[in-house]
């Protein structure tokens, strides 16, 4: 089989190897689809440093179950399935464990059934605190964030507020269910929310960039007793924190990441059962799919190029 091997920063180089054999509690998928993740950007660049190459990255894979090992009861050959995975992702085939497979239905296309960062948000919306009625304010509104603007939907909040710094992402935003959208290169986001809440403040604001500045508005646009929820992916050593106003404000804080992969594969059961219902819509969302021996070039444009419209880069081996 063919699977992408990280060689170097920046340099994917598609190497053969043997179909994986199965144990008996394994199920063997033929990739149709794996998602680019921000955090595989960073592997790739070198922003996260690697010393150990080659390395097979790829979290995000759905496909066709090929084989399965003998004691194998919940998935069968055919099936239509998205897996937890750590890695291996950008292969023709990978293998898991039984337990780390949810089944999807016919309908819906692999590229939009992306297990793993549709658990993402289905289990970050779940520690959110979003409750019935609430001023939520979402914070980045690429990939990630445009899930978790629907899931915020879904959740009950009576208003929400899109910021972001790109207007095509803001429209979108809009679509998928923000009521006031803030491009903050162009106008004062802390203060129009202000306005916005009559002084108060978000009942929560939701950091979806891993950047700093965000974690700063974020800050300083909360309510007192609210709660700020870290859904960016934060790498590269330290952020500074007011910690100050965390402290005055009496702030929840979430850092609303899952790493235990029983969760994970429970937020994969939630959010596909969503998406084959039409409560979750992938729309707009994933923008370029590539085949496997183009994969640096998806990175590239999903790092440096960013080609105007881009929200998400799917690998289809
Ligand atoms: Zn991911």
């Amino acid at each position: 089989m063919r699977i992408a091997a990280l060689r170097g920063v920046k340099n994917f180089v598609i190497e053969s190897q043997p179909i994986p054999k199965l144990g008996s509690n394994e199920v063997l998928v033929r990739v149709k689809a794996c998602g680019v993740c921000t955090s595989d950007t960073y592997t790739w660049s070198g922003k996260i440093e690697v010393t150990d190459f080659p390395r097979y990255i790829g979290h995000e894979p759905s496909g066709v179950v090929e084989r399965i090992g003998e004691c194998v009861t919940s998935v069968n050959v055919n099936d239509h399935v998205t897996v937890w995975t750590e890695g291996g992702g950008y292969a023709e085939y990978v293998k898991v464990p039984e337990d780390y497979v949810v089944k999807i239905p016919k309908e819906l296309r692999f590229e939009e059934a992306l297990g793993e960062p549709i658990a993402c948000m289905v289990n970050g919306v779940r520690r959110s605190r979003i409750k019935l009625g609430d001023t939520v304010v979402v914070i980045g509104c690429g990939f990630m964030g445009s899930l978790f603007i629907q899931g915020t939907v879904l959740r009950g909040a009576s208003k929400i507020v899109a910021i972001d710094l790109l207007d095509e992402r803001l429209e979108l935003a809009r679509k998928l269910g923000a009521d006031i959208t803030i491009n903050s290169g162009e106008e004062d986001a802390v203060k129009m929310v202000m306005e916005i809440t009559g002084g108060k403040g978000a009942d929560v604001v939701v950091e979806a960039t891993g950047e700093q500045r965000p974690l700063d508005i974020a800050t300083e646009v909360v309510k007192i007793r609210g709660t700020l929820v870290v859904f960016g992916y934060h790498v590269g050593g330290r952020r500074s924190v007011d910690m100050a106003s965390w402290n005055w404000k009496g702030l929840d804080i979430v850092s609303a990441h899952e790493r235990d992969p029983k969760i994970y594969v429970e937020g994969m059961r939630a959010g596909i059962a969503l998406l084959s219902k039409g409560r979750l819509k992938m729309n707009g969302l994933i923008t370029h799919l590539y085949p496997l021996d183009q994969i640096n070039d998806a990175f590239m444009d999903a790092t440096e190029h960013r080609p105007r419209g881009f929200m998400k880069a799917v690998i289809t081996p």
